[in-house]
């Protein structure tokens, strides 16, 4: 008899891997409602405190007033509004890029782009520890996948050499990322361009978790570390330190050309809004500009406030990588207890489990924002160092 649906949702919560959504009953933001009780939310991506900023709560309210709200149409077709193109521009100008397209989503932006780029006949390889949406568009070109040891460098070389050897009419695509979403440690990038360099590879960056983060104006690692003209697709989200939503690629004028004519995800599906756009805009000018810079270091100030005070034995090592910072835990049950506890002393702070992490790696994810004050870090780090033994001695 097949497995029924009750079944699968009995054998997730027996292994402590079901989850459930959670209601705010206020915008996001440091402070959020939960049930009527005000918490210190360490659980989003809004690194500079953009999502309930008051400038873009008033770039939206302006655009909608200019543009509406609906786009009416997918961008090939008249979805294509001057907000779409404006930022786009802007887009290519921050990343340094001939050319830029923005998606509905930094997820819809990497299956898209992927599987834009090989097919079955082509090659693409990806770090362990790779985002769902670039395995997701992986398993969906249909290409052949190999898979390195997280941020190993030798085992992507040989990867490369097999595929140099074995399928040399190929087209490789490496992909990884600049900052990883559950463990906030960088990848080593110079090292990746010159080895993708040296066989000839394309290469995808994801920099969701740099972008805001790291570089100068926050333009992200590949700018930090000077190799944005080996980076063949820069690819990024506009709903983590942009505050808003949506995702996209800088890149060549003929990689744009390629995706606007391949990319299905882009092609089928409805133009995101156009005050989306317009505000993604602003939030992109204020980061270029020294108000945006000045946010960042703000942002950096409450990382190393955090470091300094969390206690040592549940820091992440190397330090002051991103503004996310793991706790790891080992089991699922053992980060659940950890963070049903924070909460109940009033902090949310997610515990991630599998699949989003390997099986005994489960742990608790903080992540910090520009937006917190001095003191919600300090009672954070007074609640780490009371946590229950039995939650930090796996
Ligand atoms: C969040 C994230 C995405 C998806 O972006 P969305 O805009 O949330 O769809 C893609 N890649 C990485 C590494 C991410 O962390």
């Amino acid at each position: 008899m097949p497995r029924s649906i009750e079944a699968q949702l009995a054998d997730l919560r027996a292994r402590s891997l079901l989850r459930k959504l959670r209601e705010i009953d206020s915008p996001q933001q440091p402070e959020i409602e939960i049930g009527g009780k005000q918490i210190v939310n360490f659980s989003s991506n809004d690194y500079l405190g953009f999502a309930n900023a008051p400038f873009l709560r008033e770039a939206a309210k302006a655009a909608i007033d200019d543009f509406g709200v609906g786009s009416g149409a997918s961008r090939l077709v008249c979805g294509t509004l001057a907000p779409h193109v404006a930022l786009e521009r802007k887009l290519a100008e921050f990343k340094r890029s001939e050319a830029a397209l923005s998606f509905s989503s930094g997820y819809a932006t990497a299956i898209g782009t992927i599987c834009a780029l090989v097919s079955r006949e082509d090659i693409i390889i990806l770090d362990k520890l790779a985002h769902a949406s670039l395995i997701d568009g992986a398993k969906l070109s249909g290409a052949t996948i190999r898979v390195f040891p997280h941020n190993h460098v030798g085992k992507l070389e040989s990867h490369l050499r097999w595929a140099k050897s074995n399928a040399p009419d190929a087209r490789v695509l490496v992909a990884t990322e600049s900052v990883f979403s559950m463990d906030g440690d960088r990848a080593p990038l110079k090292e990746i361009v010159e080895i993708k360099k040296r066989y000839g590879a394309l290469l995808l960056l994801d920099e969701a978790h740099a972008v805001g983060v790291i570089g100068e104006n926050g333009r992200g690692l590949a700018d930090k570390r000077g190799v944005t003209a080996d980076v063949d697709i820069q690819m990024g989200t506009l709903s983590k330190a942009l505050g808003v939503s949506g995702g996209y690629v800088c890149g060549s004028k003929t990689l744009i050309d390629l995706l606007v004519n391949r990319a299905r995800s882009f092609i089928y599906s409805t133009a995101p809004p156009p005050a989306i756009a317009a505000t993604a805009l602003t939030a992109l000018k204020f980061l270029m500009s020294t108000k945006g810079e000045n946010q960042r270091m703000s942002l950096w100030k409450n990382v190393k406030q955090l470091f300094a005070e969390m206690p040592e034995s549940l820091a992440p090592n190397p330090p002051l990588q991103s503004a996310i910072v793991p706790v790891i835990l080992a089991e699922e049950q053992t980060a659940l207890a950890a963070a049903q506890w924070l909460l109940e002393k009033g902090f949310l702070v997610p515990a991630i489990r599998y699949p989003t992490v390997a099986k005994g790696t489960a742990r608790l994810r903080i992540t910090i924002s520009a937006a917190h004050t001095p003191e919600q870090i300090s009672t954070l780090c007074d609640a780490l160092r009371k946590l229950p033994a039995r939650t930090h001695d796996e």
